[in-house]
């Protein structure tokens, strides 16, 4: 028996004629130096932190050189599949503005002409090169059950030997023709292992582009490529696919980095050429001055539907992302804030080796820096599309006052510095309730702050409504009028001759307006006090400060 037709009994009626897929699948036509990237998630149906990380950096490595970012979906492990695990992966990349070039674009959709771009409908593809590695005889049926397996394991345990199917443990690696005959007749199962070219003694050597040069032992492991399913392993999925779909750069996690030597003698064995690989580490957390794993359990922020729910601009979540995959960002958009990510190019040498760090507060920042840039309307907007779908009373708020939300937002914004009030859409309603009758509640803890005594509070606030609230006055004018209610009240009209001379004053005007700032809102820190006077205008403003006089 030859090794033709060997592979015509392990895989009847499957063709071997590999050159059929190399033709239907031929180079991409893309300009020299271009990158080709995917994002291969299996259909768990939610993208975290890490892999949204790396489908970011996959997708920037190819838009730096106009090159292609498509998603493959790996589900041949049919055991971590779930219902519409594909949409939630398009969603979350949606929500993060990840687009694709190529790749599913649904369950059962898809775009590009290097598919089926999920592994399940390749079966036919993988089963061609399994048999065409049989009739090369570079692949071998293996009747080993689990039981056999894990005996095996078990001895090499005991001896303190390399766990795995190699050298005198690969048994069916022997088996003549006949004996394998024999077993086929006889209805035994069986799988299709690689017969591995490599000696575990030889040294190789990979080039990382994160993480450098490294050198392995080669691999001597016959791995499984086809399992009794029919599918392939991950090992022989990622080389037939990547070659087929002519993946240049390999961004994955570096949990597959010991499995290089694996990939890279498969892709020599099948005659491809090996993609670049570039392996990222985990992202990291510091909790305690110590570092560890961002963890799915532990930190919220490793879903990244937080950021939805949050409310924290897509725009700032790439920044910080930028920000986490090149050590070199930060810098240059300190230097170039007119300019976008897009305008900054990817560096794998730039990637941190050790693990990104993830710091939630110094997103937080980058965000709320992000958030401050943004037109009033455009604040308007986004938060009242948060709102909606998690604050239906505060959407209906905004829409009810959209002109006045507005003008709010507008104060000290669309100026050099503005303010950084809002870090996230959903921070906006604890720092405006005051603004809005319906959110309006009396509370107890007023953050008064130099005069807290109440007889004073009251005197200035009497004074203030009687003699020297006008709602027509100008900003220049109301201001000067504090200044002289605060001489009437023997306060310093300016802070300079207070600080000059402080026994001569009980205070200074920025003490008189810090009482009328925090009775009219309960806060010590607010956007200019003038213009929240004139939007809430005279009514609102008496009653607050009427509830202050004693009196009353
Ligand atoms: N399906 C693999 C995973 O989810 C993909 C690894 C890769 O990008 O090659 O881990």
């Amino acid at each position: 028996m030859t090794n033709k037709d060997l592979a015509e009994l392990l895989l009847p009626g499957v063709s071997s004629d590999i050159e059929y897929y190399e033709k239907k699948y031929p180079e991409r036509n893309l300009k020299e130096g271009a990158v080709v990237t995917r994002f291969a998630p299996s259909p768990t149906g939610f993208v975290h932190m890490g892999s949204l990380f790396a489908s970011f950096i996959e997708k920037k490595a190819a838009n730096d050189s106009d090159g292609v970012f498509y998603l493959r979906i790996e589900d041949t492990d049919q055991k971590r599949e779930v219902e519409n695990g594909i949409t939630g992966i398009i969603n979350d990349l949606k929500n993060f503005d990840i687009t694709i070039d190529e790749g599913m674009t649904s369950e059962n959709t898809e775009i590009g002409n290097y598919g089926p771009y999920i592994q399940s409908q390749r079966k036919e593809i993988y089963q061609t090169y399994v048999k065409h590695l049989i009739e090369e005889g570079l692949a071998y049926p293996c009747f080993c059950s689990p039981e056999e397996i894990e005996e095996t394991r078990q001895i090499q345990e005991k001896r303190k030997q390399r766990i795995g199917y190699y050298g005198r443990y690969a048994k069916c690696r022997r088996l003549t023709m006949e004996e394998i005959k024999e077993k086929v007749e006889n209805g035994e199962p069986y799988i299709i292992r690689f017969k591995s070219p490599g000696s575990f003694d030889n040294k190789i050597k990979v080039n990382d582009l994160v993480k450098g040069e490294i050198e392995f032992p080669e691999n001597d492991l016959d791995i499984v490529i086809l399992k009794s399913d029919g599918l392939p392993t991950y090992h022989f999925a990622h080389a037939i696919d990547d070659h087929l779909m002519h993946t240049t750069h390999v961004i994955r996690g570096d949990e597959w980095i010991s499995s290089l030597p694996i990939h890279v003698q498969l892709f020599k064995s099948l005659n491809f050429k090996a993609p670049k690989y570039a392996h990222l580490s985990p992202i990291m957390k510091e909790e305690d001055g110590k570092k560890r794993k961002l963890s799915k359990r532990k930190d919220p922020e490793a879903a990244v539907s937080f950021y939805h729910e949050k409310g924290i601009p897509v725009p700032a979540v790439k920044l910080y992302l930028m920000t986490i995959a090149n050590t070199n960002f930060e810098q240059w958009y300190d230097c170039n804030k007119d300019k976008t990510i897009d305008d900054f190019k990817f560096d794998f040498k730039k990637v941190s080796n050790s693990g990104a760090l993830f710091d939630v507060d110094k997103l937080y920042n980058i965000s709320k820096n992000y958030i401050s840039y943004l037109k009033a309307t455009e604040v308007y907007d986004n938060a009242l599309e948060w709102a909606k779908i998690y604050d239906k009373d505060f959407a209906n708020i905004l829409e009810q006052h959209k002109e006045y939300a507005i003008k709010l937002f507008n104060i000290e914004r669309e100026q050099k510095k503005p303010r950084k009030d809002y870090s996230c859409y959903s921070m906006i309603k604890s720092q405006i309730w005051y603004m809005f009758d319906e959110l309006y509640i009396d509370v107890k803890d007023y953050e008064f702050q130099t005069i807290t005594d109440e007889e004073e509070i009251s005197k200035i606030l009497n004074l203030y409504v009687t003699k020297y609230y006008d709602e027509n006055d100008d900003k220049d004018t109301w201001f000067n009028k504090m200044k002289e209610l605060a001489s009437e009240l023997g306060y310093a009209k300016e802070v300079k001759d207070y600080k000059n001379n402080p026994e001569a004053y009980k205070g200074h005007v920025g003490d008189i307006s810090m009482v009328l700032r925090v009775a009219l809102t309960s806060k010590s820190m607010t956007p200019d006090l003038y213009e929240l006077m004139l939007l809430l205008g005279k009514d609102r403003i008496f009653s607050r400060y009427n509830k202050f006089i004693k009196g009353n």
